[in-house]
């Protein structure tokens, strides 16, 4: 059961067949630069011109431009600065000027960071503040009016990233009307670019950011809405492309991608209707109440985008549930991907108010539009699989990184000079047919927990069935291995980190020949077979 079950889709998606194909053309057929005024740099323009105008249609930008970016990060950014610069000629000039840069507490770390950095940068010393959201993660209207007549700059998703939840933006941009009539709207579109009808033209948002990855095109390739009278700055000067906005040679690989995934939204073959994603979102649901019976679902269905669904299991750290559908080819996330590497709670629901214990629980499954139906009913089956797998396998406790549950040792594992014990007992992927060619004796012990060995099935590497010692029961395995201690141990696990520590235990407590696999299965999976 190794295939890939993707559920991570508000990360990244895959890009589809069509925008793959218009890259590759574009980048073997129709790759002039289009500042060239020869035909061929003719042709790269009117690509581009072709794909804005899609761009233009779709999101009906009225009298508004696109301007094509690497990405969202890159359009907040440049719409960060913009409205900092305008913010401080106004000042300057002795214009009277909101005092706060205000943002959704549930905004991508994209949108805070930018503020804090431009501010800092430009040395402004605005407050940056954090605009509550209800339990439900939607923005507290009464709190943005409240502060609405001092923000200089207001930012806010059309749809969270970990959630799914909707924002109201008809109530904000009221609230902005009435309260905050010259502080600029930035809105951050990533996740609702496709699933949502965001109406640039009738909305006085002077700014969008849109991302490419999100939606069936590559990663590298953006766009940015800037109102037509929103005051602007470029991020980048050089060349002056895009109309000098944003310079530096454009991604036409990118850009033909987008466009054909504009063609699919037109074309509205390649994506599934409204119906047919409420149908898959229940199909998740019914699975996850049916693996996890005292499952929590963090956000309201009715405010939530149907691709996305939160949800945390009592008891069950996010990591376990990941390692655990991990081992089943179930790739879903504890949050954003871009937080995904630290061990902190999602910072959105913890600012819906939920306690920390279910937001250190939490995991994001999301599923993209052109999702096939019979792909979430095997993911359904999995899921179950897992629920099994968690049920039957218990509770586990892992060993400190003082190994508190496994004998202390004494003894000297490395060679003299060498540092960290887990970087000596690395053994490179590559490296690996070698190595045991040369030590036929060698034994591939999965550390993985019981639950994620259940869920994933036997485990078979470079031809060998592995031996299973959970790195939480590490400690009843030892005696033998360290009778022997030059007879060879491989640990592997899900990604590299648990098997470190097991030959970095082992290496410590005097035994000469534990290796692990940097990595992990994630790694080995596709070398080994
Ligand atoms: N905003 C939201 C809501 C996102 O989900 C993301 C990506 O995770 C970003 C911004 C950043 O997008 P990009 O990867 O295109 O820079």
């Amino acid at each position: 059961m190794t295939d890939d079950i993707y559920l991570d889709a508000n990360a990244t998606t895959p890009v589809l067949p069509a925008a793959a194909a218009a890259a590759l053309h574009t980048m073997q057929s129709l790759y002039g630069n289009p500042s060239s005024t020869h035909a061929m740099g003719l042709q790269a323009q009117a690509l581009m011109a072709g794909v804005r105008e899609q761009a233009t249609r779709w999101l009906d930008t009225g009298t508004g431009r696109l301007v094509f970016v690497s990405g969202a990060t890159e359009a907040i950014q440049t719409a960060v600065l913009s409205a900092l610069c305008a913010i401080r000629t106004q000042r300057d000039c002795g214009a009277a000027v909101g005092r706060l840069l205000v943002y959704g507490a549930t905004e991508h770390k994209a949108v805070p960071e930018s503020m804090a950095h431009w501010n800092q940068v430009l040395g402004l010393h605005l407050a940056l503040h954090a605009l509550p959201v209800d339990s439900d993660g939607r923005h507290d209207l009464a709190a943005l009016a409240a502060v609405a007549g001092d923000a200089a700059l207001v930012c806010t998703m059309a749809a969270n990233n970990e959630t799914g939840t909707i924002s109201d933006l008809d109530g904000i941009e009221r609230v902005l009307v009435q309260y905050a009539p010259h502080a600029l709207w930035l809105v951050d579109c990533v996740q609702a670019l496709g699933k949502l009808p965001l109406r640039l033209r009738e909305r006085r948002i002077d700014y969008a950011a849109f991302s490419g990855h999100k939606l069936y095109a590559p990663k590298g390739i953006g766009l940015l809405y800037v109102h037509a009278d929103a005051p602007f700055t470029p991020l980048m000067v050089g060349g002056g492309q895009e109309g000098a906005s944003r310079s530096g040679t454009e991604n036409l690989a990118g850009i033909a991608a987008l466009g054909a995934v504009f063609d699919a939204l037109q074309g509205g073959s390649s994506f599934r209707d409204d119906a047919a994603l409420l149908r898959m979102r229940q199909a998740l649901v019914d699975s996850l109440r049916e693996a996890f019976p005292d499952v929590l679902f963090n956000t309201p269905f009715a405010c939530a985008l149907p691709t996305t669904i939160n949800f945390s299991v009592p008891g069950r750290a996010s990591k376990d549930l990941m390692d655990v559908f991990d081992a089943a080819g179930v790739r879903v996330s504890a949050g954003s991907a871009c937080s995904a590497a630290k061990a902190a709670p999602s910072h959105v629901l913890l600012a819906m108010g939920q306690p920390e214990a279910r937001a250190a629980s939490a995991i994001r499954m999301s599923f993209g539009p052109a999702t096939e139906e019979a792909w979430i009913t095997q993911a359904c089956a999995r899921i179950r699989r897992c629920g099994q797998a968690l049920a039957s396998a218990g509770p586990t406790h892992l060993p400190t990184d003082h190994g508190s549950t496994l004998p202390t040792a004494s003894g000297p594992a490395m060679e003299p000079g060498t540092g960290d014990p887990a970087e000596t007992a690395a053994l490179e992927v590559h490296d690996m047919p070698q190595f045991l060619a040369h030590h036929p004796d060698a034994r591939l012990i999965d550390v993985r927990e019981a639950g994620e060995r259940l869920a994933g099935g036997p485990l078979q590497l470079y031809g060998q069935a592995t031996h299973h010692a959970a790195l939480s029961e590490l400690a009843q395995h030892c005696g033998p291995w360290l009778a022997r201690p030059q007879a060879p141990l491989v640990f592997v696990c899900r990604s590299g980190a648990r098997s470190a520590r097991a030959a970095a235990m082992l290496r410590r407590m005097g035994h000469t020949n534990a290796w692990h696999l940097p990595g992990g299965l994630a790694l080995q999976a596709r070398q080994a077979e």
